[in-house]
Protein backbone atom coordinates (compact mmCIF):
# COMPACT_ATOMS: atom_id res chain seq x y z
CA UNK A 1 0.00 0.00 0.00
CA UNK A 2 1.40 3.35 -0.96
CA UNK A 3 1.40 6.02 2.14
CA UNK A 4 -0.26 9.39 0.34
CA UNK A 5 2.00 12.35 0.88
CA UNK A 6 -0.29 15.18 3.07
CA UNK A 7 -0.76 18.06 1.10
CA UNK A 8 0.38 21.14 2.83
CA UNK A 9 -1.05 24.55 3.74
CA UNK A 10 -0.09 27.98 3.42
CA UNK A 11 2.35 28.00 6.61
CA UNK A 12 3.96 24.35 5.72
CA UNK A 13 1.12 22.52 7.66
CA UNK A 14 0.12 19.30 6.39
CA UNK A 15 -3.58 17.87 6.30
CA UNK A 16 -3.53 14.75 8.46
CA UNK A 17 -5.83 14.94 11.21
CA UNK A 18 -9.84 14.76 10.61
CA UNK A 19 -12.69 15.49 13.15
CA UNK A 20 -16.09 14.37 11.79
CA UNK A 21 -18.70 15.38 13.86
CA UNK A 22 -21.43 12.53 13.30
CA UNK A 23 -24.44 14.98 15.34
CA UNK A 24 -25.15 18.39 16.28
CA UNK A 25 -27.53 16.90 19.11
CA UNK A 26 -25.99 16.70 22.62
CA UNK A 27 -27.86 15.14 26.04
CA UNK A 28 -25.34 17.31 28.32
CA UNK A 29 -25.59 21.24 28.21
CA UNK A 30 -22.23 22.37 29.33
CA UNK A 31 -22.05 25.86 31.00
CA UNK A 32 -19.02 26.43 28.63
CA UNK A 33 -20.12 24.83 25.60
CA UNK A 34 -24.05 24.68 25.38
CA UNK A 35 -25.30 27.49 28.22
CA UNK A 36 -28.20 28.93 26.25
CA UNK A 37 -32.02 27.58 27.00
CA UNK A 38 -32.88 27.14 23.62
CA UNK A 39 -30.92 26.44 19.94
CA UNK A 40 -31.11 25.96 16.32
CA UNK A 41 -30.16 22.35 15.00
CA UNK A 42 -29.10 21.31 11.77
CA UNK A 43 -31.85 19.99 9.61
CA UNK A 44 -32.10 15.93 10.08
CA UNK A 45 -32.45 15.95 5.73
CA UNK A 46 -28.40 17.61 5.70
CA UNK A 47 -26.90 15.58 8.07
CA UNK A 48 -24.64 13.01 5.93
CA UNK A 49 -25.11 9.59 5.83
CA UNK A 50 -22.50 6.97 7.15
CA UNK A 51 -21.67 6.26 3.14
CA UNK A 52 -21.50 10.15 2.56
CA UNK A 53 -18.47 10.35 5.36
CA UNK A 54 -17.16 7.57 4.57
CA UNK A 55 -16.56 8.42 1.25
CA UNK A 56 -15.35 11.39 2.58
CA UNK A 57 -13.11 9.95 4.53
CA UNK A 58 -11.62 7.92 2.01
CA UNK A 59 -10.83 11.21 -0.17
CA UNK A 60 -9.13 13.10 2.60
CA UNK A 61 -7.57 9.70 3.80
CA UNK A 62 -5.52 10.00 -0.11
CA UNK A 63 -4.83 13.51 0.78
CA UNK A 64 -2.81 12.42 3.71
CA UNK A 65 -5.29 12.27 6.63
CA UNK A 66 -4.72 8.74 9.02
CA UNK A 67 -5.97 10.04 11.77
CA UNK A 68 -9.99 10.11 12.40
CA UNK A 69 -11.53 11.40 15.44
CA UNK A 70 -15.08 11.38 15.79
CA UNK A 71 -17.08 14.17 17.91
CA UNK A 72 -19.60 16.20 18.38
CA UNK A 73 -22.33 17.41 19.46
CA UNK A 74 -22.48 14.03 21.42
CA UNK A 75 -21.50 10.95 19.11
CA UNK A 76 -22.92 8.53 20.96
CA UNK A 77 -26.48 10.17 20.03
CA UNK A 78 -26.04 9.03 16.80
CA UNK A 79 -27.53 5.56 15.93
CA UNK A 80 -25.26 2.39 15.19
CA UNK A 81 -22.30 4.54 15.49
CA UNK A 82 -20.61 1.29 15.41
CA UNK A 83 -21.19 0.75 11.82
CA UNK A 84 -19.39 3.71 11.12
CA UNK A 85 -16.78 3.15 13.25
CA UNK A 86 -16.24 -0.28 11.18
CA UNK A 87 -16.62 1.23 7.37
CA UNK A 88 -13.56 3.45 8.55
CA UNK A 89 -11.66 0.91 9.85
CA UNK A 90 -11.90 -0.58 6.47
CA UNK A 91 -9.93 2.05 5.21
CA UNK A 92 -6.36 1.17 4.73
CA UNK A 93 -4.78 4.51 5.12
CA UNK A 94 -6.58 5.20 8.24
CA UNK A 95 -4.19 4.11 11.63
CA UNK A 96 -6.28 5.84 13.74
CA UNK A 97 -9.69 6.27 14.98
CA UNK A 98 -10.79 8.06 18.50
CA UNK A 99 -14.09 9.04 20.00
CA UNK A 100 -14.49 12.19 21.73
CA UNK A 101 -17.63 11.59 24.08
CA UNK A 102 -19.32 12.65 27.26
CA UNK A 103 -19.12 9.10 28.37
CA UNK A 104 -22.84 8.98 29.30
CA UNK A 105 -23.83 6.67 26.91
CA UNK A 106 -20.44 4.61 26.93
CA UNK A 107 -21.56 1.86 29.63
CA UNK A 108 -24.44 1.06 26.45
CA UNK A 109 -21.70 1.10 23.59
CA UNK A 110 -18.37 0.81 24.77
CA UNK A 111 -18.14 -2.97 23.75
CA UNK A 112 -19.92 -2.60 20.56
CA UNK A 113 -17.62 0.09 19.70
CA UNK A 114 -14.34 -1.34 20.20
CA UNK A 115 -15.22 -4.70 18.48
CA UNK A 116 -15.86 -2.47 15.38
CA UNK A 117 -12.39 -1.11 15.40
CA UNK A 118 -12.21 2.05 17.57
CA UNK A 119 -8.94 2.63 18.75
CA UNK A 120 -9.28 5.37 21.38
CA UNK A 121 -11.50 6.73 23.55
CA UNK A 122 -10.91 10.09 25.43
CA UNK A 123 -14.00 11.25 28.25
CA UNK A 124 -14.71 14.94 28.90
CA UNK A 125 -15.63 15.13 32.48
CA UNK A 126 -15.10 18.49 34.24
CA UNK A 127 -15.57 17.17 37.79
CA UNK A 128 -15.73 14.47 40.46
CA UNK A 129 -18.57 16.02 42.47
CA UNK A 130 -22.41 14.69 41.20
CA UNK A 131 -24.18 17.70 42.88
CA UNK A 132 -21.67 20.05 40.42
CA UNK A 133 -21.98 17.85 37.25
CA UNK A 134 -25.97 18.18 37.96
CA UNK A 135 -25.46 22.04 38.02
CA UNK A 136 -23.14 22.66 35.65
CA UNK A 137 -23.97 19.85 32.24
CA UNK A 138 -27.68 20.78 33.42
CA UNK A 139 -28.07 16.84 33.74
CA UNK A 140 -28.24 14.17 36.66
CA UNK A 141 -25.80 11.83 34.61
CA UNK A 142 -22.56 11.37 36.78
CA UNK A 143 -22.97 8.34 37.74
CA UNK A 144 -23.72 7.35 34.16
CA UNK A 145 -20.32 9.10 32.79
CA UNK A 146 -18.40 6.94 35.51
CA UNK A 147 -20.02 3.92 34.73
CA UNK A 148 -19.09 4.76 31.03
CA UNK A 149 -15.15 5.24 32.22
CA UNK A 150 -15.17 1.82 33.34
CA UNK A 151 -16.88 0.23 30.44
CA UNK A 152 -14.14 1.99 28.27
CA UNK A 153 -11.59 0.06 30.49
CA UNK A 154 -13.35 -3.18 30.49
CA UNK A 155 -13.79 -3.12 26.95
CA UNK A 156 -10.21 -2.83 26.83
CA UNK A 157 -9.21 0.58 24.91
CA UNK A 158 -5.57 1.62 25.41
CA UNK A 159 -4.64 5.35 26.96
CA UNK A 160 -7.60 6.30 28.35
CA UNK A 161 -7.83 10.44 28.70
CA UNK A 162 -10.20 12.36 30.67
CA UNK A 163 -10.60 15.99 29.38
CA UNK A 164 -11.53 18.39 31.78
CA UNK A 165 -12.14 21.94 31.07
CA UNK A 166 -10.73 24.36 34.06
CA UNK A 167 -13.23 27.50 34.75
CA UNK A 168 -12.33 29.46 37.34
CA UNK A 169 -14.83 29.34 40.21
CA UNK A 170 -16.65 25.81 38.97
CA UNK A 171 -13.85 23.20 39.15
CA UNK A 172 -10.75 25.17 39.76
CA UNK A 173 -10.53 23.67 43.55
CA UNK A 174 -10.85 20.04 41.93
CA UNK A 175 -7.28 19.90 39.99
CA UNK A 176 -5.67 17.50 42.43
CA UNK A 177 -9.43 15.50 42.84
CA UNK A 178 -9.53 15.28 39.06
CA UNK A 179 -5.54 13.67 38.90
CA UNK A 180 -6.36 11.37 41.89
CA UNK A 181 -9.85 10.14 40.29
CA UNK A 182 -7.96 9.45 36.61
CA UNK A 183 -5.38 7.22 38.64
CA UNK A 184 -7.76 5.16 39.89
CA UNK A 185 -9.23 4.68 36.54
CA UNK A 186 -6.39 3.97 35.01
CA UNK A 187 -6.67 7.04 32.91
CA UNK A 188 -4.95 9.91 32.15
CA UNK A 189 -6.17 13.58 32.69
CA UNK A 190 -6.06 16.31 30.27
CA UNK A 191 -6.67 19.66 31.71
CA UNK A 192 -8.37 21.97 29.20
CA UNK A 193 -8.04 25.79 29.41
CA UNK A 194 -11.39 27.91 29.00
CA UNK A 195 -11.73 28.45 25.33
CA UNK A 196 -13.43 31.59 23.65
CA UNK A 197 -14.64 29.40 21.20
CA UNK A 198 -17.99 29.59 19.21
CA UNK A 199 -21.08 28.73 21.43
CA UNK A 200 -18.94 30.10 24.92
CA UNK A 201 -21.14 32.82 25.38
CA UNK A 202 -20.66 33.08 29.25
CA UNK A 203 -16.63 33.40 28.66
CA UNK A 204 -14.31 35.87 30.04
CA UNK A 205 -10.82 35.92 30.66
CA UNK A 206 -10.65 35.97 34.34
CA UNK A 207 -12.88 32.38 34.38
CA UNK A 208 -9.48 31.31 32.13
CA UNK A 209 -7.19 29.35 34.36
CA UNK A 210 -4.01 29.17 32.64
CA UNK A 211 -1.31 26.89 32.12
CA UNK A 212 1.17 28.20 34.34
CA UNK A 213 -1.55 28.40 37.20
CA UNK A 214 -2.65 24.64 36.97
CA UNK A 215 1.09 24.09 37.15
CA UNK A 216 1.37 25.81 39.86
CA UNK A 217 -1.85 24.44 42.10
CA UNK A 218 -0.30 20.86 41.19
CA UNK A 219 3.04 21.71 42.34
CA UNK A 220 1.72 23.24 45.50
CA UNK A 221 0.04 19.37 46.39
CA UNK A 222 2.90 17.08 44.73
CA UNK A 223 5.86 19.05 44.38
CA UNK A 224 8.11 19.39 40.91
CA UNK A 225 7.09 18.76 38.06
CA UNK A 226 8.96 18.51 34.89
CA UNK A 227 7.51 18.47 31.10
CA UNK A 228 7.64 15.42 28.80
CA UNK A 229 9.18 16.40 25.87
CA UNK A 230 7.38 16.03 22.85
CA UNK A 231 7.49 13.90 19.74
CA UNK A 232 9.96 15.34 16.79
CA UNK A 233 6.90 16.02 14.92
CA UNK A 234 4.42 16.39 17.19
CA UNK A 235 1.22 17.73 16.84
CA UNK A 236 -0.25 17.08 19.53
CA UNK A 237 -2.63 20.17 21.17
CA UNK A 238 -1.96 18.65 24.55
CA UNK A 239 1.74 19.21 26.45
CA UNK A 240 2.25 16.41 28.67
CA UNK A 241 3.80 16.50 32.29
CA UNK A 242 4.97 14.16 35.06
CA UNK A 243 5.13 14.29 38.87
CA UNK A 244 7.92 13.07 40.79
CA UNK A 245 5.83 9.83 41.22
CA UNK A 246 5.92 9.00 37.98
CA UNK A 247 2.25 9.70 37.12
CA UNK A 248 1.59 11.89 33.64
CA UNK A 249 -0.64 14.56 32.80
CA UNK A 250 -1.80 16.99 30.02
CA UNK A 251 -2.81 20.84 29.23
CA UNK A 252 -4.31 21.58 26.62
CA UNK A 253 -3.17 25.55 26.83
CA UNK A 254 -5.45 26.75 23.70
CA UNK A 255 -5.74 30.55 25.30
CA UNK A 256 -2.84 31.18 26.91
CA UNK A 257 -0.26 29.31 24.88
CA UNK A 258 -1.68 28.17 21.39
CA UNK A 259 -0.30 25.27 19.26
CA UNK A 260 -1.39 26.73 15.21
CA UNK A 261 1.72 26.38 14.33
CA UNK A 262 1.85 22.51 14.61
CA UNK A 263 -1.88 22.39 13.58
CA UNK A 264 -2.86 19.42 11.21
CA UNK A 265 -6.41 19.04 11.97
CA UNK A 266 -9.47 19.79 9.75
CA UNK A 267 -13.18 19.38 10.56
CA UNK A 268 -16.15 18.45 8.84
CA UNK A 269 -19.84 19.31 10.95
CA UNK A 270 -22.38 16.52 10.68
CA UNK A 271 -24.14 18.17 7.41
CA UNK A 272 -20.65 18.30 5.88
CA UNK A 273 -19.45 21.69 6.20
CA UNK A 274 -15.43 21.84 6.46
CA UNK A 275 -13.72 23.98 8.68
CA UNK A 276 -9.86 24.20 8.57
CA UNK A 277 -10.12 25.62 12.45
CA UNK A 278 -12.07 25.74 15.32
CA UNK A 279 -12.47 29.32 14.75
CA UNK A 280 -12.79 30.06 11.29
CA UNK A 281 -15.69 31.89 10.51
CA UNK A 282 -16.68 30.40 6.81
CA UNK A 283 -16.99 26.57 6.01
CA UNK A 284 -16.91 25.04 2.41
CA UNK A 285 -19.73 23.01 1.81
CA UNK A 286 -18.62 19.46 1.13
CA UNK A 287 -22.39 18.36 1.29
CA UNK A 288 -23.35 19.99 -1.72
CA UNK A 289 -20.20 18.14 -3.77
CA UNK A 290 -21.26 15.22 -2.67
CA UNK A 291 -24.81 15.24 -3.60
CA UNK A 292 -24.20 16.98 -6.82
CA UNK A 293 -22.99 13.56 -8.01
CA UNK A 294 -18.65 15.91 -8.40
CA UNK A 295 -16.42 13.06 -8.65
CA UNK A 296 -14.21 11.72 -6.31
CA UNK A 297 -11.34 13.60 -8.32
CA UNK A 298 -13.40 17.13 -8.20
CA UNK A 299 -14.18 16.95 -4.11
CA UNK A 300 -10.31 16.07 -3.59
CA UNK A 301 -9.40 19.23 -5.82
CA UNK A 302 -11.87 21.64 -3.81
CA UNK A 303 -10.56 20.13 -0.69
CA UNK A 304 -6.65 20.26 -1.55
CA UNK A 305 -7.17 23.71 -3.01
CA UNK A 306 -8.84 24.80 0.35
CA UNK A 307 -6.10 23.23 2.44
CA UNK A 308 -3.51 24.64 0.54
CA UNK A 309 -4.79 28.60 0.80
CA UNK A 310 -5.09 27.66 4.34
CA UNK A 311 -3.62 30.53 6.73
CA UNK A 312 -5.77 29.88 9.88
CA UNK A 313 -3.95 30.46 13.10
CA UNK A 314 -7.40 31.21 14.84
CA UNK A 315 -6.17 30.63 18.72
CA UNK A 316 -2.90 32.30 17.85
CA UNK A 317 -5.11 35.44 16.82
CA UNK A 318 -6.93 35.63 19.97
CA UNK A 319 -4.12 35.80 22.30
CA UNK A 320 -3.26 38.82 20.14
CA UNK A 321 -6.44 40.94 20.81
CA UNK A 322 -6.16 43.90 22.78
CA UNK A 323 -9.20 43.16 24.88
CA UNK A 324 -10.37 39.67 24.21
CA UNK A 325 -14.33 39.09 24.99
CA UNK A 326 -16.88 36.79 23.84
CA UNK A 327 -16.46 35.26 20.04
CA UNK A 328 -19.79 35.00 18.82
CA UNK A 329 -22.97 37.06 20.26
CA UNK A 330 -26.00 34.48 20.40
CA UNK A 331 -27.59 36.12 17.74
CA UNK A 332 -24.53 35.42 15.90
CA UNK A 333 -24.60 31.97 16.71
CA UNK A 334 -27.95 31.77 15.80
CA UNK A 335 -28.00 33.52 12.16
CA UNK A 336 -25.16 30.59 11.36
CA UNK A 337 -25.07 27.55 13.97
CA UNK A 338 -21.93 26.45 12.55
CA UNK A 339 -20.16 29.01 14.38
CA UNK A 340 -21.04 26.80 17.52
CA UNK A 341 -18.24 24.46 18.79
CA UNK A 342 -21.03 21.51 19.43
CA UNK A 343 -21.66 21.89 15.68
CA UNK A 344 -18.22 22.32 14.78
CA UNK A 345 -16.94 19.44 17.05
CA UNK A 346 -14.43 19.96 19.44
N1 LIG B 1 -19.79 15.87 23.53
C1 LIG B 1 -18.50 15.33 23.42
C2 LIG B 1 -17.67 15.65 24.64
O1 LIG B 1 -18.05 16.55 25.39
O2 LIG B 1 -16.66 15.00 24.81
C3 LIG B 1 -17.76 15.76 22.16
C4 LIG B 1 -17.95 17.16 21.67
S1 LIG B 1 -17.30 18.42 22.74
C5 LIG B 1 -17.67 19.89 21.82
C6 LIG B 1 -15.57 18.20 22.50
C7 LIG B 1 -14.65 18.83 23.52
O3 LIG B 1 -14.76 20.23 23.43
C8 LIG B 1 -14.94 18.44 24.96
O4 LIG B 1 -13.78 17.89 25.55
C9 LIG B 1 -15.30 19.76 25.60
O5 LIG B 1 -14.90 19.80 26.93
C10 LIG B 1 -14.55 20.74 24.73
N2 LIG B 1 -15.07 22.11 24.82
C11 LIG B 1 -16.31 22.54 24.53
N3 LIG B 1 -16.42 23.88 24.76
C12 LIG B 1 -15.21 24.29 25.22
C13 LIG B 1 -14.67 25.55 25.63
N4 LIG B 1 -15.40 26.66 25.64
N5 LIG B 1 -13.38 25.58 26.04
C14 LIG B 1 -12.62 24.46 26.02
N6 LIG B 1 -13.06 23.26 25.64
C15 LIG B 1 -14.34 23.16 25.25
FE1 LIG C 1 -20.78 19.21 26.87
FE2 LIG C 1 -19.73 17.91 24.72
FE3 LIG C 1 -22.33 18.40 24.91
FE4 LIG C 1 -20.68 20.42 24.51
S1 LIG C 1 -21.05 18.78 23.10
S2 LIG C 1 -22.45 20.36 25.91
S3 LIG C 1 -18.92 19.74 25.72
S4 LIG C 1 -21.13 17.12 26.31
FE1 LIG D 1 -5.65 24.72 14.67
FE2 LIG D 1 -7.26 26.83 14.53
FE3 LIG D 1 -6.99 25.48 16.84
FE4 LIG D 1 -4.99 27.01 15.89
S1 LIG D 1 -7.00 27.69 16.58
S2 LIG D 1 -4.80 24.95 16.73
S3 LIG D 1 -5.20 26.68 13.66
S4 LIG D 1 -7.88 24.69 14.93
Amino acid sequence: MTVPSPVADGFGRPLKSLRVSVTDRCNLRCGYCMPESEYIWLPRSSVLSFEEIDRLVGIFASLGVDKIRLTGGEPLLRQELPTLVAALAKQPSISEIALTTNAVLLPRHAEALRAAGLDRVTVSLDTVRADRYATFAKATRFEAAVEGIDAARSAGFPRLKINAVVVRGFNDDELVDLLEFATQRGAEVRYIEYMDVGGATGWSLDQVVSQREILATLAATYGSIEAVPDGAKSSAPAQRFRLADGRTFGIIASTTVPFCRTCDRARITADGYLYLCLYADTGLPLRDLVRSGASDDEIRGTIADAWRARRDRGAEERVQLRSRNVLHGVEELRADPHREMHTRGG
